[in-house]
């Protein structure tokens, strides 16, 4: 009997398909510095029993229109907001994440990210290496504490709660935003609710780990970088797509925020020539919040299981709920 093909939109490490090789076919995007052109996918959507996908993909409705036999889409993120979920189920195809294995990862990240922000680390490492340091000056460089200050976490999921763990550690005042109030980060985390406009008015740090969403797409626009304080730094790991840009920039010119952490972006990968990355206090990072070596190996593998567990008719273990 054929083996079910499975296609990888990114280079995989051949290890990892060594469990599932008698039972799939593997193939995937050979070329590491590009991702896989349209009409590829398509051609290769057509002929697949399974998806791996991530980032960058656009799973979209016309290119779905094309599958055949399709079963999984397994999204390499957590975040799933590059695929079609009602045109997945109106096909019967199963879609998935990696919801966990990447979670501390990216709170260390996001944490790094606020640290380097609020210290002007970026800044400094350009000045050391650019020759500028002649002398010490007791203001040069000087930055932001970080300790003992109030951080506004949106989004007060997986993400968030291991955000507020590592704030914890930091002496911080914890807020937080969702819909819905989470009592158990609130006992254990000892984190405070507030509406969103009331967080952006308090908070020094507002960090965003929302998902992109209809609801949350462009939720920080000038309206919510007014009512931010003028010296509060805004930290984004979740999606570019939550943060009006242009609003941003122009908060950041006016000084009406005082710099701002980017892990993502609208457009991925963002040219080098956007107004953002021309400013002293933009720390720009291209999209690695969970880009560790051993989480990048979770999230394949994890991805590899759910793709196993639909192929052999089970359930997966992480699916998204369409
Ligand atoms: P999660 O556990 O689902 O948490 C998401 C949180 O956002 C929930 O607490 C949810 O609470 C809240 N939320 C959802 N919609 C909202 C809205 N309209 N307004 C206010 N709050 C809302 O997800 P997670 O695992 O923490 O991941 C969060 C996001 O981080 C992902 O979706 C992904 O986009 C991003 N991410 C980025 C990277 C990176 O590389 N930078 C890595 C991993 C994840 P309610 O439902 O109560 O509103």
């Amino acid at each position: 009997m054929k083996k079910p093909y499975v296609y990888v939109t990114r280079k995989i490490p051949a290890a990892l398909l060594a469990p599932y090789k008698d039972d799939f076919t593997f193939n995937y995007w050979e070329r590491e510095e590009t991702s896989v052109p349209r009409e590829e996918l398509t051609k290769q959507i057509k002929k697949a029993d399974a998806l791996i996908c991530m980032v960058g993909d656009a799973i979209d409705k016309s290119i779905l229109e094309e599958a055949n036999q399709l079963k999984i889409i397994a999204n390499l993120a957590v975040g799933y907001d590059n695929i079609d979920l009602e045109a997945a189920k109106s096909k019967d195809i199963v879609v998935t994440n990696t919801p966990d294995v990447l979670t501390e990862t990216t709170a260390d990240l996001g944490f790094a990210l606020l640290l380097a922000t609020a210290r002007r680390l970026m800044e400094a490492n350009d000045y050391i290496r650019q020759g500028k340091w002649k002398e010490w000056s007791p203001y040069l460089l000087a930055g932001a504490d970080v300790h003992q200050k109030t951080i506004g976490i949106v989004g007060m999921g997986r993400i968030g709660r291991a955000l507020a763990r590592r704030a914890q550690g930091f002496g911080m005042k914890i807020m937080y935003h969702n819909r819905s109030r989470n009592l158990v980060a609130e006992s254990e985390l000892g984190t405070t609710y507030a509406s969103f406009s009331d967080l952006l008015k308090t908070a020094d740090f507002v960090v965003s780990v929302v998902p992109l969403s209809s609801e949350t797409e462009n939720m920080f626009d000038s309206q919510a970088f007014q009512l931010m304080k003028k010296d509060a730094l805004f930290i984004n790991i979740s999606r570019g797509g939550v943060v009006n840009e242009e609003a941003l920039l122009q908060a950041l010119q006016n000084g009406d925020i005082q710099a701002a952490g980017l892990d993502v972006f609208k457009e991925e990968p963002i040219s080098k020539d956007h107004p953002l990355l021309q400013l002293p206090n933009v720390v720009a990072l291209p999209h690695i919040g969970s880009a560790s070596m051993e989480t990048r190996t979770s999230m394949w593998n994890l991805s590899l299981e759910n793709v196993a567990a639909v192929l052999r008719g089970s359930a997966p273990k992480t699916p998204v709920s369409q």
